[in-house]
């Protein structure tokens, strides 16, 4: 799949590129591709073959502002919700689990972060986490950016009135506003 076509001039290969292999881990094609490591560091630079340029950017695109954790979460929640948003099928043939989630690993490989775990979060935060696909522990900052991220994907008028994501943003909502008082230290309606 390293064919290069004139379709895709958007990814023309970088003569900077320091001729090494693709960043992702076990592919043996060229990284001819540079793709920034994250939004805190865009100058620091992934280097990737054609296909897994496009894979990275595409799920950059979809998840931008959100921390790996963020991400990884995020695809697990998309499941109850919608069909997975990661675009497969740019993927060719090779769809398999290893290639949809190493640009994720690749991400958690090399950001140090905390273990996170739903199961650490106190018992009436779970279902709130869930909802938004966030892991504990998480910062105000993080919950902030995913609601708003969320809510934006899930209002009824980016979905044409539809009732079933006016459902969702209304669990969205209350999700958001457990999390939020729980994290600055409010008393949460929601609770009792
Ligand atoms: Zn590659």
């Amino acid at each position: 799949m390293t064919r290069r076509t004139t379709r895709s001039r958007a990814y023309a290969p970088d003569p900077k590129a320091p001729g090494q292999s693709c960043d992702m881990p076990g592919c043996p094609h060229e990284g001819e591709y540079r793709a920034p490591k994250s939004r805190d560091s865009l100058r620091e630079y992934y280097w990737f073959c054609l296909e897994h340029v496009r894979a990275y950017n595409a799920a950059w695109d979809f998840y931008k502002g959100m921390s790996p954790g963020q991400i990884e979460a995020a695809v697990r929640a998309d499941t109850h919700w919608q069909r997975p948003t990661w675009p497969l099928g740019r993927l060719g043939a090779n769809t398999d689990e290893r290639l949809f989630r190493d640009p994720l690993d690749i991400l958690a490989g090399r950001t140090p972060r905390p273990e996170r775990s739903p199961d650490r979060a106190p018992a009436e935060l779970r279902e709130p986490l869930d909802t938004l696909g966030l892991l504990w522990p998480v910062s105000l900052d993080e919950v902030k950016a995913r609601y708003k991220e969320l809510a934006k994907r899930h209002h009824p008028d980016a979905n044409g009135g539809d009732r079933g994501a006016e459902e969702r943003l209304k669990t969205i909502n209350l999700a958001y506003a457990a999390l939020r008082s729980h994290l600055i230290g409010e008393p949460s309606l929601a609770t009792g």
